[in-house]
């Protein structure tokens, strides 16, 4: 078996052969001269004082903590404290966060060193990464192509060779798509597993927090270093603190997997049969695999967008220029400096979830729109639990696609959302679901993504399952 680049990188780490502070300054030199527009900030200072407090461990002769050295990207959704916490727009192009979020502090405390902040699409409303309103980000694979959204800069940082890992978020497949379409590892954890303290919220009932990787072990490093349950997070739950990372090789006997049928409706046929090696190669090492059909499936989409766009907008009513967001001119009350605030410094995707999610949430829709798509979600969320009475884990593809040609959906929402007809599931659901590379596509040279999909909190199993589907 070939040896993962990142448990490479911790030995290396670990007996001293490579420093902290080279590590970490080699990266920072990189990034500086990064042509793919992955990262928004560096974070040099802040990076290079906690690489040097490594090493300073490591001549001691203690324990080094489990990240200890390892260079890591954040998406600038996510607080760091005294670094500016954009989410990609102009609304808070100046905001520097007061505190760090949870997760930061874990990595820090596991020895992780945050080396600046990654692009992503405004507010994390995109598949693409076209949408961010402060820099383009642009395929490492291909410049002429997408890099997959909304964690776009961090898939484009991990693929370019600009960090060990990353910290991302997906509440609909942001951090699934890019991984795919960077050819690079991207799990989304169950909800509830990592806090959202400290996150700036897409779809509460939606978001989670994870790792994208270059490899499998990469993500299960970080990711048992951010489980577990946070006071300042009523959602986080308690169990799960345990060692992925030893275990990642013991594939348990008997596994069994379903293959929804639907999930190959309208994919590439490149994209399938790549995808279909995966599966054959999972059966080989004995994984038992059944196509089922699961024709509710194709309810996720509208589920996924008609809720979200209801939390999106509720979220976004503190960006009203006085309690948080940009400066206003000339509003005299507070309908004209929210009015005036919001037009000049959001985005048209952002304005348009706002609008619709505000329509569907009205007290004369809420009953035919709002109420109505809970009971679908509720609906979506018994049949996972029907599958996975009789599955350990729900395979297929990322995305019915590889990566697009820049711009070529940014005209279309419609086509964008549709984008994500198999990322959403999981998420409607609550489940966790991750990406791993199955090959480049024989007609557009672009990597194409393989989806696990795992059952509520056993990310154990789900990291198993990836690493013996890995190459
Ligand atoms: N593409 C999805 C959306 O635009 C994903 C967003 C996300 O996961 N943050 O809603």
């Amino acid at each position: 078996m070939q040896l993962s680049s990142t448990l490479k990188k911790i030995q290396e780490l670990e007996s001293g052969a490579l420093s902290a502070e080279e590590n970490v300054s080699r990266f920072i030199e990189k990034i500086e001269k990064d042509k793919y527009g992955a990262f928004l900030e560096v974070y040099s200072e802040r990076a290079l004082a906690q690489a040097r407090k490594v090493d300073a461990r490591r001549k001691k002769g203690g324990k080094l903590p489990p990240l200890a050295g390892l260079a890591v990207g954040v998406k600038n959704s996510i607080a760091v404290k005294g670094q500016r916490l954009t989410c990609a727009s102009k609304m808070l192009e100046d905001y520097v966060a007061p505190y760090d979020a949870t997760a930061i502090e874990r990595i820090e405390a596991a020895g992780g060193v945050l080396v600046g902040s990654t692009n992503l699409d405004e507010f994390c409303c995109g598949s693409d990464c076209t949408r961010s309103a402060l820099a383009k980000t642009c395929n490492p694979l291909d410049t002429t192509r997408v890099v997959g959204g909304s964690s776009g800069g961090s898939a484009a940082a991990v693929a370019a060779g600009l960090c060990d890992t990353t910290l991302s978020e997906d509440t609909g497949g942001s951090i699934r798509c890019p991984a795919s379409f960077c050819g690079v590892t991207g799990v989304r954890p169950t909800y509830g597993t990592v806090s959202r303290y400290g996150v700036s919220d897409m779809a509460m009932s939606f978001d989670q927090l994870g790792p994208i990787s270059s490899d499998v072990l990469g993500s299960a490093a970080l990711l048992q270093e951010l489980v577990g349950s946070d006071p300042r997070d009523a959602t986080t739950v308690a169990a799960l603190k345990q060692d992925f990372v030893s275990s990642l090789n013991n594939l348990p006997n008997g596994l069994r997997a379903a293959v929804p049928k639907q999930f190959f409706e309208g994919c590439d046929p490149g994209v399938e049969s790549l995808v279909r090696k995966k599966i054959e190669l999972l059966e080989s090492k004995g994984v038992k695999v059944e196509e089922i059909d699961f024709p509710l499936l194709s309810y996720s989409l509208p589920v996924y967008y008609l809720l979200v766009f209801s939390e999106f907008a509720s979220a976004m009513q503190k960006y009203d220029g006085l309690r948080y967001g940009a400066d206003w001119a000339q509003g005299t009350n507070y309908n004209s400096v929210a009015a005036e605030v919001r037009s000049a410094n959001l985005g048209s995707e952002v304005k348009r979830r706002i609008l619709l999610g505000t329509y569907i949430t009205t007290k004369e829709f809420r009953g035919a729109w709002y109420s109505k798509t809970l009971k679908a979600r509720d609906l979506l969320r018994k049949e996972f639990a029907k599958v996975f009475k009789s599955h350990d884990v729900v395979l297929g593809p990322t995305m019915p696609m590889t990566a697009w040609k820049i711009g070529e959906k940014s005209q279309d929402p419609l086509q964008m959302y549709l984008a994500d007809i198999l990322t959403v599931p999981a998420n409607c659901a609550g489940l966790s679901g991750a990406s791993i590379p199955a090959g480049m596509h024989n007609k557009t040279k672009m990597p194409v993504g393989f989806q696990v999909i795992g059952k509520w909190n056993e990310e154990a199993t789900l990291l198993k399952v990836l690493a013996a589907a890995e190459d």
